[in-house]
C-alpha cells in the first residue's frame, strides 16, 4: 500500500534515505545532552530498539563537549538538532552524521547576516564533515518573514519556507538534504507535506506529528497523518514523537516500525468524522531542554485531571521547556510550559502566571472549569 517514492536517495553515513530505500525510523534523546550518563543510556536504549538515526540536541559548548564523548561510545548514526544556536554547527558536525537546522531559528543570532549567508555557512560545514542536512520546519516556530507574508495561513507559510530553503541549498550545489514540515495537528501535517511534495517531488521527506502527546492518543494522531501520507508515496523517514518516561523512549521506534508495517500491509484505521471534536491534549515529546523531569508526570496528571471535559472541543497544550513552550502553546485554549521550579499557565494569549509544581493542577482545573462553564 506504499507506492514507489519519487524522491532522490541521500545518505546519512551508510544509510540510504529516499527513492527505493526502506523507510528509516528515528527517535531523539530526551535528556539534557550535557548529562552524559543519562544521555548515553538514552542512546543505548534507542539504538537497541533498532533506531536508524538518533537525534540529540545541542544548545551550548557543554553539550558539544558531551556529544564528542557520546560519539566515542556509540556507533549509532547521530543527528544533531541545532535548536537556536546554529553557530555551534562547526563544533558539532565532526561528531554527527546529520545536522538539522530550523529556518525559524536562524534569525536569533548574528542579525546583521542574511539568511542566505547563514544557510551557506551550514552547507559549508555539512560538506566539510560529510553530513547530511535536515531542513526542519515547525509550525510552532515559523520564521518571522513567512509569518508576516502569510499571517492567517500557517500551512502556506511553512510550505513556502520549505520551498525557499530548498532553493537556497540547491543554489549552493548541495543535494544531501531532506525536509520535514511538522505540526501538532495531523490534518495540517498531511496538507503541508502533500503540498510540498507536489512542488518538490525530488526532495526526501522526514515525517512527524510534533507534540503528538502520550499514548494512545499520540499514536493515533501520528497514525492519521502517516496513513494519509505514506499511502500517497510521501515520506522517506519518520519519527513518532511521544511523551514517554525516558526509559521508554525506545517505544517510539517500535511504534514507528509497526505503523509502517501496518500501512505497507494495508491495515488502515478509519478516522471517524468527529475525531477532532472533543478535548485535545497536545504534549511535547520532551528533549534536552526539559529542566525538570516532573514534566512527564505533569503531562500524565493533566490528562487524568482534564478527562471530565472530554466532550468539549478544547485544546490543552503541555510543553516541557521555557524556550519553545510559550510559542508552541499559542493556538491552545489553555497552555502550560515548564521551568525548573514553576509551571507557566496561559489562557489563549493571556499569561496567567507561574505556579509551583504542586500548585498548577488545581489552578488548571479552575481555568478549565471556567471554559467548560462558558461553553455550556
Ligand atoms: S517544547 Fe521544549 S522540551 Fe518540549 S520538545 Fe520542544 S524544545 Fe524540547
Amino acid at each position: 500500500m506504499i507506492p514507489p517514492r519519487k524522491t532522490r536517495t541521500i545518505h546519512v553515513r551508510d544509510l540510504p534515505i529516499g527513492g527505493s530505500a526502506p523507510i528509516a525510523v528515528q527517535s531523539m534523546a530526551a535528556t539534557q545532552t550535557k548529562n552524559l550518563e543519562a544521555t548515553a543510556r538514552q542512546l543505548q536504549l534507542i539504538h537497541a530498539a533498532g533506531a536508524d538515526i538518533i537525534r540529540v540536541a545541542v544548545d551550548s559548548k557543554e553539550d558539544v563537549a558531551a556529544l564528542a564523548k557520546l560519539r566515542a561510545g556509540t556507533n549509532a548514526r547521530l543527528s544533531v538538532d541545532l535548536q537556536e544556536n546554529y553557530r555551534l554547527a562547526e563544533l558539532v558536525a565532526p561528531h554527527v552524521d546529520k545536522v538539522r537546522y530550523n529556518p525559524g531559528h536562524l534569525h536569533h543570532h548574528e542579525k546583521h547576516k542574511s539568511i542566505e549567508e547563514k544557510v551557506a555557512y551550514l552547507v559549508d560545514v555539512a560538506v566539510k564533515n560529510a553530513c547530511a542536512i535536515r531542513i526542519g520546519i515547525n509550525a510552532g516556530s515559523i520564521a518571522p518573514e513567512y509569518d508576516a507574508r502569510f499571517p492567517d495561513d500557517h500551512v502556506s507559510a511553512i510550505v513556502a519556507c520549505a520551498i525557499d530553503h530548498c532553493a537556497l541549498v540547491d543554489k549552493l550545489g548541495f543535494s544531501d538534504y531532506l525536509v520535514s514540515i511538522k505540526d501538532s495537528d495531523p490534518r495540517l501535517v498531511v496538507e503541508a507535506n502533500t503540498r510540498f511534495a507536489a512542488e518538490r517531488p525530488d526532495v526526501p521527506i522526514h515525517l512527524g506529528v510534533t507534540e503528538a502527546g502520550m499514548p494512545p492518543e499520540g499514536i493515533i494522531k501520528t497514525r492519521i497523518a502517516f496513513e494519509q501520507l505514506l499511502s500517497r508515496g510521501i515520506g522517506d523517514t519518520l519519527r513518532v514523537s511521544l511523551t514517554l518516561p525516558f526509559d521508554d523512549k525506545g517505544r517510539e521506534i517500535a511504534v514507528g516500525r509497526e505503523l509502517v508495517k501496518d500501512i505497507e500491509e494495508g491495515r488502515f484505521r478509519s478516522v471517524p468524522p468527529n475525531f477532532f471534536d472533543g478535548l485535545n491534549i497536545i504534549s511535547c515529546p520532551s528533549c534536552s531542554r526539559v529542566e525538570n523531569d516532573r514534566f512527564i508526570e505533569l503531562a500524565e496528571d493533566v490528562k487524568r485531571l482534564t478527562a471530565y471535559a472530554k466532550q468539549h472541543k478544547l485544546t490543552i497544550a503541555v510543553m516541557g521547556c521555557r524556550v519553545n513552550g510559550p510559542g508552541e502553546t499559542d493556538d491552545a485554549d489553555l497552555g502550560l510550559w515548564c521551568g525548573p521550579n514553576f509551571v507557566n499557565l496561559k489562557r489563549g494569549e493571556a499569561e496567567l502566571g507561574a505556579y509551583r509544581y504542586d500548585e498548577i493542577l488545581p489552578r488548571l482545573r479552575e481555568e478549565l472549569d471556567k471554559l467548560v462553564a462558558a461553553r455550556g
